[in-house]
């Protein structure tokens, strides 16, 4: 098998850590340590991302060479890999947790594919790291398979996201306990491959900057700046200063895009907050079926309800505060640092607005949208409405002649259906008036809300029967829906089963709806 073309310049220009490979322990004076993957057992490929194959230079012969899956399973290394894991702290719901780190991922390297980008790739689930603490640096299939899945999923919506390469069974059992009740199990391990440009995260900076190790943040810093941001200019304290409203930027539109199509991290802690304003580790994370903003697919979570869905834009703003302290030392001008909150609530205002009126099918919002939309999204809530089947449909309604009967079926209740009814009809009435005051053309209008209105999104219970059969040793369902998934916005009729509402049976099902961090 060809070998990639590496310039791994995180270990290279960075300080790191290079004794005691894999030993678990605090890790001071560098960003980073080197690591070794495991060897598992049996590895085998269970599902590549063609898109992301084709990204890196891979052609069809490289993913079928027995090497790839020896490789993605971390029995073997390519020419060039150096891997690491790096060190990173985080504010974990709300306090300080000190040293977290890569625990179970690890960079293999940077690779410059021929487009010259730059691309890293780091394995998920391929054994301890100086940063796993008590945990094993493993991954279960059920938790590989919906990283795999949503990450490309979540790139074929349009959002940004890390993307995902590959998913390696290990052959090797993990024991795990999933709701932390004392009934552990062994699952099935497995291994994700995931890439993209950077994985550092707003804990890499927050960790020298608690514990006083301001050369080490500058280094990171202007690394991050020269190498992720190259398109800053002016001296160093300008790019700082711009590099931090970029990432408050990027982070309020990558957030207003969750809320577009209905996606609930679960775990946005600081560690897990991309300073690419990428999506990234997807754990616990969740889809909203019936519209309900103090959803949280995380058990963790489920009393504080700290990462519910409509919590999102505020925590998004709590984490760049974190990051703005943790920056402070190496900013000068202190005006930038205030001016991030502004950056932030203003490009979240816009870019949502602008989704919004798309989802609607309106042409801009006005303040006298108001009434409506927010009764909408009451409507919504109080008679359990799905999200997605909501807005989809939406575009079906004819402002000349409205009637309701396109949107019963993202109704989950027929009790609440007729409950609401009469207030439905009001609203309906309402909005056709305003779809009229724009006057679009019909296919105009349903081509633009088609846009912003998947049909399909990797509804919790699909990922959870698609993780079934994997783990029965049938890969179908994978393949299945990772094909769907790539045309979310396509009517697909013959797909049609996967755009279907969550069944009964799936409603408080563990896997479907309810997820822990133990994965
Ligand atoms: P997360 O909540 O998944 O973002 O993880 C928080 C921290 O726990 C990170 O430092 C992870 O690397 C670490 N971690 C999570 N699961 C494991 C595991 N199975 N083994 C080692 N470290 C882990
Ligand atoms: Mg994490
Ligand atoms: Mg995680």
């Amino acid at each position: 098998m060809r070998s990639l073309n590496f310039d791994n310049r995180f270990v290279r220009e960075l300080p790191g850590d290079t004794d005691r490979i894999n030993m678990p322990r605090q890790v001071y004076d560098a960003l980073w340590s080197t690591v070794r993957p495991t060897p598992v057992a049996n590895p085998h490929l269970l599902i590549h991302s063609p898109e992301v194959a084709t990204l890196l230079g891979l052609s069809d012969a490289d993913i079928a060479h027995p090497n790839f899956a020896q490789i993605f399973g971390g029995n073997q290394l390519m020419e060039g890999m150096q891997p690491y894991a790096a060190c990173y702290g985080g504010h974990q719901f709300g306090g300080w947790a000190g040293q977290l780190g890569d625990g179970r991922a690890m960079s293999l390297g940077e690779t410059i594919n021929s487009a010259g980008e730059r691309w890293e790739l780091q394995l998920k689930g391929a054994g301890s790291t100086p940063y796993s603490r008590r945990a094993d640096g493993r991954a279960v299939l059920r938790s590989s398979v919906r990283e795999f899945l949503c990450s490309e999923a979540m790139h074929h919506l349009g959002l940004p996201t890390t993307r995902a390469l590959s998913l390696v069974a290990t052959g090797d059992g993990v024991v795990r306990d999933m709701f932390y009740d004392g009934n552990a199990q062994v699952e099935p391990g497995a291994i994700v491959c995931r890439v993209a440009p950077s994985f550092t995260r707003f804990g890499n900076f927050e960790l020298p900057a608690s514990r006083g190790d301001i050369g080490l943040l500058e280094q990171l810093v202007d690394f991050t700046i020269a190498r992720d941001y190259p398109e800053l200019h002016g001296d160093m304290q300008e790019k700082r200063g711009q590099w931090f409203l970029e990432i408050c930027r990027r982070t309020a539109v990558m957030i207003a895009h969750w809320m577009r199509v209905g996606f609930v991290h679960g775990v946005m802690n600081t560690d897990n907050m991309s300073i690419l304003g990428l999506t990234i580790d997807y754990g616990p994370y969740g889809w909203l079926e019936d519209y309900d903003p103090l959803w949280t697919p995380n058990t963790t979570d489920a009393q504080g309800k700290r990462y519910s869905y409509g919590q999102q834009p505020y925590i998004g703003h709590w984490n760049l505060t974190r990051l703005r302290d943790a920056l402070a030392p190496v900013i000068s001008d202190a005006s930038v640092l205030q001016a991030g909150s502004q950056v932030y609530a203003d490009t979240y205002s816009e870019t949502f607005g602008t989704m919004l009126a798309a989802k609607f099918g309106i042409q801009e919002l006005s303040d006298d949208d108001a009434p409506w939309i927010n009764r909408a999204f009451e409507l919504l809530h109080i008679s359990e409405v799905d999200m997605t089947l909501f807005f989809r449909n939406l575009a079906d309604i004819d402002p000349q002649n409205p009637t309701l009967a396109p949107l019963y079926p993202a109704f989950y209740r027929d009790d609440l259906w007729q409950k609401h009814a009469s207030e439905w009809e009001q609203w309906l009435q309402q909005y056709s008036d305003r779809l009229r005051q724009d006057n679009l053309p019909v296919a105009q209008r349903q081509q633009r809300m088609n846009a912003v209105n998947p049909r399909f999104v990797l509804r919790n219970y699909l990922a959870q029967q698609a993780i079934d059969r994997a783990t029965d040793g049938d890969n179908g369902m994978l393949w299945e829906l990772l094909d769907v998934l790539r045309r979310p916005y396509a009517e697909q009729p013959t797909n049609a089963l996967f755009a279907e509402k969550r069944p009964e049976w799936a409603r408080h099902k563990a896997g479907c709806s309810m997820l822990s961090c133990s994965s």
